[in-house]
Order: C-alpha cells, then sequence, then structure tokens
C-alpha cells in the first residue's frame, strides 16, 4: 500500500528522519515546518495522513489538528500526533482536539508503519463513498455533509469481555453518555453483534476464555458487524498483538491500564467516524434513489423507465407472458398552466401521478415520462386488460377533479391514453413505444378523452 504523508515538525532533523523511515517503505512524503505552513498546504496536496508534531512555535500540534478537523474539506484526513509528552492528560487534549492517534518520540518504525497503514487503510474505506456523495453533491442532489467535529455524541456501545471485574469498569466509564452492554463468551458476542444495532464494539484481548483476535475477525466477515467500528483493549507492551489487530483492520486500540478519560475521547471519536460513515452511505444511497426518480412526482423517471423496459421486454419474451405499455397524455395541459398558474399546474401533475400509483398493482413500473406525460409498464397483462385499467382511470380523472390549492379549488381534467402489446421474439423497446406513441395520437385526433389501443 502506498499512500502520501504530510510530515509536520518545526525542526527539520525531526522532518528528515521521519521522511527517510516513510520513504524507505514507499511512502510519498510531503513537509511542513510550522503550523500555519500545513494548513496551507493540506488542501493542495491532499495528504492520506499528517504526521504533527506537538511542540511548534506559533501555532501549536493541538490547535493545528483542531482546525484540520473543522475545515470540512480536510476533516477526513487522520492526523497522528507525534509527541515526547507521553501524560494521559495530554493524549486527551490531542484526541479532543480530533487527533486520530499518538506516537511517541523517539519514533518505534514498526509502531509507524502499523498505525500509518491501518489508518490509511480505514481512510480509504470511507474515500470511495466521499467521492460519490461528492458527485452526488454536484450534480445538486445532496446538501453538503455536516462537519465531523459534532459535539454530545452517544451511541449503542457492546463491550466483550469475559472478566467480570474489567467488564464493569468498562460499563462504569462509559455509561453515562451512552447505552452501554456487555457479552462473555463468543457465542454470546457473535448472536448480539448479528441482532444488534450497536455503533461500537469493545474487545479485550486480555480474556480467559477465548481468543479476543479470532472474534474481531469472526465480527468482521457478519454483513451486520463489518460496518461497526472495533476498538480493542491491549496489555501495555503486547505489541505482537497490537500489531496483529491493526492488520486486521481494527478501528483503534487502548492499552492498560486504561485512563478513563482517552477511554471516553477514543470512544467519542469512533462514534463520530461511524455516524458520518453512515451518513455517507445513506447519502449514496439516496443519490441513486434520486438518479431514478422524478423529483416532482415521485414517480421513478424516464431514464429508469427505459433501464427497465428492455429487462421487462426480454422477461416477456423469455417466458411467453404478455406485457402491456400504456402512455397517457393530459389533455390541454398548457391551458391548466395558463389559467391557474404553473405551481397549480405542478400540484396537478402530482396528483395525477397519485390516481395512477392508486391505480396500478406494485408490479406494474409507472413513470413521469416528460412533462405531462405518463408511461405504466405492466408486466403479464394483454392489452385488452390494460384497456380496463386504463378506461377506468381515465374515466375517474374525467369525473373527479382534481383539488388545486387556489380558488376555485379544483380543475377539470381529461387524458387521453394510448396503449400497445409486446409482439413476440423480435420487439423491441423502441417498437412498442412508437405503437404506443401511434395509438396515443390517434386518441388525440379523435376527439381526446379516450382510450386507443394498437390495432397489432
Ligand atoms: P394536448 O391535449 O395536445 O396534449 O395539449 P397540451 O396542452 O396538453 O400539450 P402541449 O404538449 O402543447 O403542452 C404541454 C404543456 O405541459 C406545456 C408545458 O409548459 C407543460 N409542462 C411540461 N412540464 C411541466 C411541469 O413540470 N409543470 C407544469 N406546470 N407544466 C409543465
Ligand atoms: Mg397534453
Ligand atoms: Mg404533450
Amino acid at each position: 500500500m502506498t499512500a502520501r504523508v504530510l510530515v509536520v515538525d518545526d525542526i527539520l532533523s525531526n522532518v528528515k528522519l521521519l521522511e527517510a523511515k516513510l520513504t524507505s517503505e514507499y511512502f510519498e512524503v510531503v513537509t511542513a515546518f510550522s503550523g500555519a505552513e500545513a494548513l496551507e498546504k493540506i488542501e493542495g496536496c491532499d495528504p492520506d495522513i499528517v504526521l504533527l508534531d506537538v511542540m511548534m512555535p506559533g501555532m501549536d500540534g493541538f490547535e493545528c489538528c483542531r482546525r484540520i478537523k473543522a475545515n470540512p474539506k480536510t476533516a477526513h484526513i487522520p492526523v497522528v500526533m507525534v509527541t515526547a509528552l507521553d501524560q494521559p492528560s495530554d493524549r486527551v487534549t490531542g484526541l479532543e482536539a480530533g487527533a486520530d492517534d499518538f506516537l511517541t518520540k523517539p519514533v518505534d518504525d514498526a509502531a509507524l508503519f502499523a498505525r500509518v497503514r491501518s489508518l490509511v487503510r480505514l481512510k480509504m474505506m470511507t474515500d470511495e463513498l466521499r467521492m460519490r456523495e461528492t458527485t452526488g453533491q454536484s450534480m445538486g442532489l445532496l446538501d453538503p455533509a455536516s462537519q465531523l467535529m459534532e459535539a454530545g455524541i452517544s451511541g449503542r456501545i457492546l463491550i466483550i469481555e469475559d472478566r467480570p471485574d474489567s467488564a464493569a469498569w468498562f460499563t462504569g466509564a462509559l455509561q453515562s453518555a451512552n447505552e452501554v452492554s456487555t457479552a462473555d463468551t463468543f457465542e454470546e458476542a457473535m448472536v448480539r453483534v448479528r441482532g444488534g444495532d450497536f455503533d461500537l464494539i469493545v474487545v479485550s484481548l486480555g480474556m480467559r476464555g477465548f481468543d479476543g483476535l479470532r472474534l474481531c475477525s469472526q465480527l468482521r466477515s457478519l454483513p451486520e458487524g463489518r460496518h461497526v467500528p472495533i476498538l480493542v483493549v491491549v496489555s501495555d507492551g503486547d505489541k505482537r498483538k497490537l500489531h496483529q489487530a491493526l492488520e486486521m483492520g481494527v478501528n483503534d486500540y487502548l492499552t492498560r491500564p486504561v485512563d478513563p478519560n482517552e477511554l471516553v475521547a477514543r470512544v467519542r471519536t469512533q462514534l463520530r467516524k461511524k455516524r458520518y460513515a453512515d451518513r455517507l452511505r445513506h447519502n449514496v444511497q439516496l443519490s441513486l434513489e434520486m438518479a431514478i426518480t422524478d423529483q416532482l412526482t415521485g414517480l421513478h423517471n424516464r431514464r429508469y423507465m427505459a433501464r427497465h423496459l428492455d429487462n421487462l421486454i426480454a422477461q416477456s419474451q423469455k417466458t411467453g407472458k404478455a406485457l402491456a405499455f400504456v402512455i397517457m397524455d393530459i389533455d390541454f395541459f398548457k391551458t391548466v398552466n395558463d389559467t391557474h398558474g404553473h405551481d397549480i399546474g405542478d400540484e396537478v401533475l402530482q396528483e395525477f401521478a397519485r390516481r395512477i400509483s392508486a391505480n396500478v398493482r406494485g408490479i406494474d413500473l409507472a413513470c413521469r415520462y416528460g412533462g405531462e406525460e405518463f408511461v405504466v409498464v405492466m408486466p403479464d397483462t394483454d392489452v385488452a386488460f390494460a384497456y380496463t385499467v386504463a378506461e377506468r382511470l381515465r374515466r375517474s380523472i374525467e369525473t373527479t377533479p382534481i383539488p388545486i390549492s387556489r380558488a376555485p379549488g379544483k380543475v377539470k381534467i381529461t387524458i387521453s391514453i394510448g396503449i400497445a402489446g409486446c409482439e413476440g421474439e423480435n420487439d423491441t423497446a423502441e417498437a412498442l413505444l412508437h405503437r404506443a406513441d401511434q395509438a396515443l395520437y390517434r386518441a388525440k385526433n379523435t376527439g381526446r378523452n379516450r382510450v386507443v389501443a394498437d390495432a397489432a
């Protein structure tokens, strides 16, 4: 794995040392010698991770980190504070500033590479989602995501630990701000994660009865566990286990003896990241839906119909079952706009769409085809039956005026409908559409407010 690392330190020899180590492992290195320079460079060089010295003249590392995390353009970039300080209170200050991890000077090579690789790998998982969200935004489909640093965050946490004292200690430290539950066997942990909607799993790697690492790898393979962050707790000095855990893709770790404030700060960071990733996933899903949905009526749009029609025709040809294509157009709709205004025209379109939906089955595909033209594709339906459905809809539109929000409170409209059926092996979407369109044309030309079926 290669990645771009921004190294920030006011002392040249420190920068050079980290640069040499990282370059030897094929990382690409960008350097900055002050907090201000780091902030200046970060947007342009788009690093995958920042290694940030704490003590620097002018802006210190904590402040620099705070600013990186407050900027929506850079908040997702992991920050590792590189520090000579080793007091729990400094770590908490760093975590509260938004830091993702710490390295103590002099920097141990194995720890450096393990942390950088782990954080970059985790970042890459959300990069793909971020990119898609950005596309959604540029298409005007989505609002920009809110910032990463929100306060007062809490969540549902599962603690996996089979030593009662330790389980009680973790519960005590976290339960004031979160909903905490515990599991003390491998099986129970698996069942809970499968059934529960957890925001974070804390796994002790010092359990008596079973191997916490093996559990982590199993949890990662569960569909319900894949997106839940895992925080492991290792004994101080157990570098091998920590290394394995990071390799496995756990999100963060704590070393015993655990400082309660550091626990709370790391938990908060993981909850915040989870919320962000959930939001991204939700937005990507939403933009997919919006891309196939007509915004005014909520029906499928023409693009979706075009895609889906080919599949429906192929299926009809394979199974020999009928397929009907119904196209509807409001009569003299221009007059509705001219008389009542475009916004009332929109209301009429929305209500018409609702009536279409109410009159078709779940398997029928209803779409807004264009302005005031709508299409319903009916699988497993012959032209005669489609005619009955269409005629019922035409009559109900004619007899029940559309309510509108301004005087006179309702408008009368009528619709014209054309129908065609899929005709055997060589029929195509284009031909089917053309025949339905011809039928609609005849309905319009022979007085409107009527249903015409293609005579083929
Ligand atoms: P015909 O009976 O021949 O179908 O006449 P028509 O007036 O319904 O047909 P025409 O195609 O001449 O006009 C359609 C009108 O639909 C023109 C256009 O301004 C209006 N329209 C298209 N899309 C929208 C929309 O989203 N909202 C509103 N309010 N009007 C729309
Ligand atoms: Mg019309
Ligand atoms: Mg028209």
